[in-house]
């Protein structure tokens, strides 16, 4: 606290963790001595820099940019960038941490990253996003590279920000270096898949969830937060499974539409014209609009996937969540529940699949990417799509068997934190004391 003073959401992340492996660093003396936790939870790099630009009108404007370049010891460093005005040290330095485990757990050989700016992409023109972009760029490019540090998407950052990233990367080093960016257009380096591999990963994890006690996704009642990347794609695998999304939502407020919802008009309306889910009730005049995107949580569902943004779910929603009788909650978004809310989940017997398992999905098919950009090949969407399905397969069943060789049966959580956590761990034993 006294080293990182105000960032909360970095004390929470690094919190949750050092209790959950508690157990096991007890049960290694070596962990201690190595100064492995001093060591884990300080980043290798911290960069942060000026990113000016000109707006329409000609106005200058100062954001700042941030490079959180927290462990290396699995291989170069990866996460995702984001763009978001609540973006500070807190921000980046808790994503960049939990993307250590999370990228642990894909076993692919990547280190844990994340940037991002203060920026707000919102209600900019395209000239604007790619000017701030090529600004940003224009530092970043000196400390990334294919072998070093590999960027990719997150909250504001989709197809059109990494085109514009890549295009300013390749005329500064004038390199066509694919490896440096994931997430690219298919066209020219991108994998396909990739697009939908987060929300899609998501759901084939918690298809494995369910089958362990004999359910399917058929007829059950589903409530996705956030209207984004994540939010999208996990909806529109959900339906393909039998199971009905009433509720979206975007940070403005929701939409519930107990018939199901229109998943091409959300799709319409979000991503292809950056617009407000409230516009949904403009074709959906039956839908209901709430102007507080938390009363999502009021909706009776039976599984719950928070995929907007950190901390969506505090206690109050869960207990609600619990009193209308959910069976599962299933992390998109990179922390959406707070440890009180995790713990009344825990208590009631709900299922619960914590964001650096069940989101893994996105990196681990960056991952791939890279691979096809190393073999100058890409491969057809079945083929990405059934490698996501194997790798959100295994990462269920090594968790699930962490915790049940601890005796923690079912507490995924626990079972997480500790695989990735001994991975991280015993390579960086390997490496020395760096
Ligand atoms: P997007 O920018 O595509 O979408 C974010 C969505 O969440 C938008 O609909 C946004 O609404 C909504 N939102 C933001 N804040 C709130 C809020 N306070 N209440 C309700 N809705 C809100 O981002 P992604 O879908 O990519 O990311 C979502 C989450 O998933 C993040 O936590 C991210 O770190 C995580 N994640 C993303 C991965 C990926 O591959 N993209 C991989 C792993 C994790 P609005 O339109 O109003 O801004």
């Amino acid at each position: 606290v006294v080293k990182n003073p105000g960032e909360t959401e970095f004390h929470q992340a690094v919190r949750e963790v050092l209790e959950s492996i508690k157990p096991v660093v007890e049960l290694y003396p070596e962990f201690e001595k190595d100064g492995i936790l001093e060591r884990l939870t300080e980043p290798e790099r911290q960069i942060i820099f000026r990113v000016p630009w000109v707006d329409d009108q000609g106005n200058v404007h100062v954001n700042r940019g941030y490079r959180i370049e927290f462990n290396s010891a699995l291989g170069p460093y990866k996460g995702g960038l984001r763009f978001h005005p609540t973006v500070y040290p807190g921000i980046m330095k808790f994503l960049a941490f939990e993307q250590t485990f999370k990228n642990a757990l894909t076993g692919r050989p990547i280190g844990g990253a994340k940037g991002g700016s203060d920026f707000d992409p919102k209600g900019k023109s395209d000239s604007e996003v790619m000017r701030f972009c090529q600004s940003f760029m224009t530092e970043l490019y000196r400390h990334i590279g294919a072998q070093t540090d590999i960027p990719a998407g997150d909250i504001g950052v989709g197809n059109r920000e990494i085109g514009y990233l890549f295009g300013q990367y390749k005329r500064i080093t004038n390199r066509f270096e694919a490896g440096t960016l994931t997430g690219k257009g298919v066209d020219w380096g991108g994998s396909l898949a990739r697009t939908e591999a987060t929300g899609y990963g998501l759901v084939y994890f918690v298809e494995e969830m369910l089958k362990d006690v004999g359910e399917t996704f058929e007829g059950k009642k589903i409530v996705v937060s956030g209207s984004g990347n994540v939010a999208i794609y996990t909806a529109q695998k959900v339906v393909e499974l039998g199971g009905k999304v009433i509720a979206l939502s975007d940070s403005d407020g929701m939409v519930y539409d107990p018939e199901g919802i229109d998943l091409n008009s959300v799709i319409e309306i979000k991503e292809k014209r950056r617009g407000r889910i409230v516009e949904y009730l403009k074709t959906h005049p039956s839908a209901e609009y709430n102007d507080n995107s938390k009363n999502i949580w009021k909706i009776e569902c039976d599984i719950a996937f928070p995929c907007a943004t950190q901390n969506e779910i505090d206690i109050e929603e869960a207990k609600t969540l619990v009193n209308n009788g959910v069976l599962v909650v299933a992390e998109g978004a990179n922390m959406p529940c707070t440890p009180e809310a995790i713990e009344c989940f825990q208590k009631n017997n709900v299922m619960f699949a914590p964001a650096k398992a069940a989101n893994a999905g996105g990196v681990a098919t960056s991952a791939l990417e890279m691979t096809q950009n190393s073999m100058w090949e890409s491969w057809s969407f079945e083929e990405v799509d059934k490698k996501l399905r194997e790798i959100m397969k295994n990462i269920y069943s090594s968790i699930k068997t962490t915790a049940e060789e601890y005796k923690k049966d079912g507490d995924l959580v626990f079972g997480a934190n500790v695989t990735a956590f001994l991975k991280v761990a015993r390579a960086m034993m390997d490496q020395g004391i760096v």
